[in-house]
């Protein structure tokens, strides 16, 4: 378990990341989500010890990462970086050795083979790094970053320009690693990835805006319309609808009735309909999608 606490950074008077805190349990995914700027790369790179906070601390596993704590605590965490450096004179495998002895792997051929075969890199194995199309080198990268199993997982936009196969294995990989107990903490700008993805979803904009479930966070932003889907064309029980909702409107398939009180009013509209003779097929309210509440919180004033 890693916990961020108060975490904020400053380049010279510029405030990066201001007085952050959130935790990643384990077994949990959580994504970070911001615009450019937003300070997702410094937290992660402050958690993961490369640079200190200005304010704040980092707690994993219950022990405060420190200078004098960081190289032991370092070993627990896989960190991806935002663009990843291989040796470029040396083999995938050669670089993955170099990661291997930095880790201090007691048998390390063995991992380095299972990391080559998880990321279909084995027939790459003695391919220089020089030679590796840029999804190629992200997924050494990845490996490199699992290669010791860590219990903490850094990921700076682990998925970005891999193509949908490979992107598809690297989030299967995640949730394995999720299920073995891993905490992952993962930045992205893909917010289907962070839907589908994450457990939690940390919206950042220097400051933490917002911290929950996916589904929870799309929730927070009802729209206050109900969505009706009927048997037929849903113009012809308009009427019957706009005498509880003078502005329901007929879109696509569904009736689109905005109700001041959903909850209370969603049954007398059914009834309503009922009565006009309608069959009835799904009401459910309108909730809005993960991008529009995302965008709201991030350009409210
Ligand atoms: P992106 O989505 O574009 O990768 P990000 O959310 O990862 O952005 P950061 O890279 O953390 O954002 O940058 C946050 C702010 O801190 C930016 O304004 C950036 O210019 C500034 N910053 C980051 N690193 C440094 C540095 N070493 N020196 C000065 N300013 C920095």
């Amino acid at each position: 378990m890693i916990v961020a606490s108060g975490l904020t950074r400053q380049f010279g008077t510029r405030t990066a990341v201001d007085d952050v805190t959130f935790d990643v349990r384990r077994g949990e995914i959580v994504a970070l989500l911001g615009p450019n700027g937003a300070g997702k790369t410094t937290t992660l790179r402050m958690l993961a010890g490369l640079i200190a906070p200005t304010r704040g601390t980092v707690t994993i596993d219950g022990v405060q990462l420190t200078r004098a704590t960081g190289g032991k605590l370092r070993g627990r965490i896989g960190f991806l970086t935002e663009s990843p450096g291989l040796w470029d004179r040396l083999s995938v495998r050669q670089n993955l050795r170099v990661y291997a002895r930095i880790y201090g792997l007691a048998d390390p051929e063995r991992p380095i083979d299972t990391a080559l075969d998880t990321f279909d890199l084995t027939p790459h194995a003695d391919a220089r790094a020089a030679e590796l199309s840029r999804g190629m080198r992200q997924k050494v990268a990845l490996a490199r970053a699992l290669l010791h199993q860590p219990a903490i997982l850094l990921l700076d936009e682990p998925t970005s320009g891999l193509d949908p196969e490979i992107t598809r294995g690297v989030r299967r990989l995640l949730e394995e690693r999720r299920a073995a107990g891993a905490s992952i903490l993962l930045s992205t700008h893909n917010l289907d990835e962070a839907e589908r993805l994450a457990d939690r979803v940390a919206v950042l904009q220097g400051g933490l805006l917002a911290l929950d479930r996916p589904a929870a966070l799309r929730q927070r932003l009802t729209t206050g319309r109900l969505l009706v889907r009927v048997a037929g064309d849903p113009a012809a029980h308009l009427d019957a609808v706009r005498r509880i909702a003078a502005a329901a409107a007929v879109d696509g398939p569904h009736l689109v009735i905005p109700l001041e009180r959903l909850e209370q009013q969603t049954p007398a509209i059914v009834t309503a309909l009922v009565a006009s003779g309608a069959e009835v097929l799904e009401v459910r309210p309108e909730i809005p999608a993960l991008e529009e509440v995302y965008l709201r919180l991030v350009n409210e004033p």
